[in-house]
């Protein structure tokens, strides 16, 4: 099976239409969370995200946030000003689709969550203890994250017991041997300077992963965000990709 693997879409509908172009036929999409928060066009990226087939969609912490499930103080200030301006602005019928989606998912061979395998709506993979602390927590080869909206490998040696990562090249195919961790980055708000929205395709039958990238309109995005009265700052930061 060939899955499109997206995570943190962050109410960027341009972004997540370029993906979902740019990824072409597949035979699912896995959403790893944070459709909403910090962009302009949450609704509009709810509807596409729960129209497509063959989805398994994870919760985030920003979804759950929207929904009242954590408290506004473990944001910093922006992200809270964007979280309220979610609260009036997502649909009731949105938020009743925020509202089912599961923290955890296994399919196969994969495991996916938002954040980490150990707590995930909220644990952040930024390190390799980090990661090597995850891996007795997913009993799968992969476990796919997002949230960090870095692109990035861990990967546990079997033999020697021992965790690296690795950043991979975008476009090229990476044959999944050891466990791994695997990040595809972000859709809506890119965070390793490379401001083109992130993805990638899995296929479970030849075990490899491709990272990718498609540029869009950003400026078309920083006005909308700009004219909605959210925060700046989430504009600007979509030209630096940080
Ligand atoms: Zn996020």
């Amino acid at each position: 099976m060939r899955a499109l693997v997206i995570s943190d879409i962050h109410a960027n509908v341009i972004a997540l239409r370029a993906v979902l172009e740019a990824a072409g036929k597949v035979d699912a999409v896995w959403c790893l969370g944070d459709l909403v928060g910090y962009g302009p066009d949450p609704n509009e990226c709810v509807d596409i995200i729960k129209n497509l087939p063959n989805l398994i969609c994870l919760l985030g912490n920003h979804d759950a946030a929207v929904l009242g499930q954590i408290r506004l103080d473990a944001f910093n200030r922006e992200a809270r000003e964007s979280i309220e301006w979610m609260q009036a602005k997502v649909s009731p019928e949105n938020q009743q689709f925020l509202k089912m989606l599961p923290e955890k998912h296994v399919i196969g061979p994969v495991t996916l969550v938002h954040g980490s395998p150990r707590n995930p709506v909220w644990e952040y993979i930024l390190d390799v203890h980090t990661a090597a602390d995850n891996f007795p927590f997913f009993g799968t080869k992969i476990c796919l994250v997002g949230h960090t909206h870095l692109p990035v490998v861990y990967i546990h040696s079997t033999d020697k017991g021992t965790v690296n990562w690795a950043l991979l090249p975008i476009g090229e195919k990476y044959m999944i041997t050891d466990r791994v961790i695997l990040n595809p980055g972000s859709v809506g708000q890119p965070r390793d300077h490379d401001a083109r929205a992130a993805f990638a395709i899995i296929d479970t039958n030849r075990m490899t992963w491709m990272p990718q990238r498609v540029a869009y309109d950003i400026i078309e995005v920083q006005n909308r965000i700009k004219s909605s009265g959210l925060p700046t700052r989430h504009a600007t930061r979509l030209g630096d990709g940080m």
